[in-house]
């Protein structure tokens, strides 16, 4: 059943919310243990929070849009009294004091919170095993990666674990597990989703989003998910989407330009089986009566270099907070200053350290100009490619990632590798802008690919209108 097709089931006393969490925890049972999708199952929570759903349904009433719906969060979002562990072990045994703003929305929409899931540690990754808990595999080949960061997100929703999940992005981390898993994964406009309570990575680039197994219950958990909310000072001052009509629309006089830097131009490593697939996304959306053609966006070629100056220099000073005193374990020592980097040697993982000094590095005195001041240059660059780009075109299309699901080990030897798996997503970040991932077509070793639709800041609504496409057409063909 999609999420979709879960609150009337309910509502017509088809099915109940418990049913429908015990088939989904049976699932858990059978693959977790290969897949490890969790940090942690709330199984108990879990069945209180369906009964509680049954029970108001059984009254007359309507628990809220989300009604009985199993949703993942991504184990960087706080929970009230639940362990949150980033997947870090400098968060061990914490359990944050309130819940994320976007875990009471979903709440009060009816959904029931199935675990935590796991993610590269800090959300620092592209493969999910930066994590400290051990990596989350494929589910649609166990010797593979889900992507990352947002892996654990990714696979839970792959692997049948609950048919929506939470994932944050500030590279890339929900669009590219996304597509490495086969599923749809939205990076909504920067302040469109509350990040009131997901635990800062960068914040000038974190945004929180939906994975899903289609793209109309991506839109439905993005509704509940977006909208105002006074205790984030980044928040966009609007109500919550509504993207009802978007899925139905069509794509009709849309111009879409397709990025040639991204597209097997000026960036090399995009490998071909997965540039057939956007040449057949291309043709699927020009029969659904779009104009579609090749353009380009220059400075997209330096995102890659731009983000990994500012998100580490964000990362540095956001991971202070983590000094054995405020959070987590600690290791004792003889001075305050010592035991703080006791602590911190042994609770970060290298990636993470390697993010810090980076960062600490790019922002001391005499390197900030050229290191951090010029990636922020970059970034209006970008910023401005786009504003340009937006003129000419409704939307713009490229691949969400270089190459299908890579094996576990591939690439953890060699950070600049793994970093180059963001290379098509990150711009849209340092731009603010929406994006998302839908599967399109197959490589030549049978795994999914992602197109990725990126959409300018606040149209969310266009962009899903060219995903709703793409996805008709992908089934059509399969
Ligand atoms: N892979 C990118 C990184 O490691 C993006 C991560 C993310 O979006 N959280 O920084």
């Amino acid at each position: 059943m999609n999420a979709r097709e879960i609150p009337s089931a309910i509502r017509n006393g088809e099915t109940t919310a418990k049913e429908v969490l015990e088939t989904h925890l049976e699932a858990i049972q059978n693959r977790e243990e290969e897949i490890h999708a969790f940090n942690l199952v709330m199984e108990e929570e879990a069945r209180n929070e369906a009964e509680r759903i049954d029970a108001l349904t059984a009254k007359g009433e309507d628990p809220g849009p989300l009604t009985g719906i199993p949703v993942a969060i991504k184990d960087n979002i706080c929970t009230q009294g639940v362990p949150t562990t980033c997947s870090s072990k400098i968060l061990d045994g914490w359990r944050p004091p309130y819940d994320a703003t976007i875990i009471e929305r979903l709440r009060d929409a009816g959904a029931v919170i199935v675990g935590k899931t796991n993610l590269d540690e800090f959300a620092m990754g592209a493969s999910t095993e930066n994590s400290a808990f051990g990596p989350t595999r494929n589910p649609l080949d166990t010797t593979r990666v889900p992507g990352g960061s947002s892996g654990g997100s990714a696979a839970a929703v792959a692997a049948g674990f609950a048919p929506l999940a939470i994932g944050s992005d500030t590279g890339g981390s929900i669009r590219q597990p996304a597509a490495l898993c086969g599923v749809v994964g939205v990076k909504p406009t920067y302040g469109r989703v509350s990040r009131y309570g997901l635990v800062a990575f960068a914040s000038s680039l974190d945004q929180i989003g939906p994975f899903a197994e289609t793209v109309a219950d991506a839109a439905l958990l993005l509704e509940v998910i977006s909208g105002h909310d006074p205790l984030d000072t980044t928040s966009i001052p609007e109500p919550s989407l509504d993207l009802s009509t978007a899925l139905t629309q069509g794509v009709e006089g849309l111009r879409i330009g397709v990025i040639d830097e991204l597209s097997g131009g000026a960036i090399e490593g995009i490998s071909d089986d997965v540039l057939g697939c956007l040449e057949e996304a291309v043709q699927a959306l020009t029969s659904a009566g779009a104009i579609v053609e090749r353009t380009s966006v220059p400075s997209t070629v330096y995102g890659l270099s731009a983000y990994y100056v500012i998100a580490p220099a964000e990362a540095s000073s956001n991971l202070a907070r983590y000094d054995g005193v405020r959070f987590g374990p600690r290791v004792d020592a003889k001075t305050t200053s010592e035991m703080m980097v006791a602590t911190r040697t042994a609770g970060f993982g290298d990636e993470v350290k390697r993010r810090i000094m980076l960062g600490t590095y790019a922002l001391s005195a005499g390197y900030y100009d050229a290191y951090y001041g010029k990636s922020q240059k970059v970034r209006t660059l970008i910023m401005n490619d786009f504003a340009s780009a937006y003129k000419k075109y409704d939307l713009l299309l490229s691949p969400t990632a270089p190459t299908t699901a890579f094996p576990l080990g591939d690439k953890t030897e060699d950070p600049l590798q793994m970093y180059l798996q963001d290379i098509c997503t990150i711009s849209s970040n340092l731009a603010g802008h929406p994006a998302m991932s839908v599967p399109f077509g197959k490589g030549t070793d049978g795994l999914p690919v992602g197109i990725q639709v990126l959409a300018s800041a606040m149209d969310e609504h266009t962009m899903f209108r060219a995903g709703a496409i793409l996805e008709a057409s992908n089934q059509g063909k399969s």
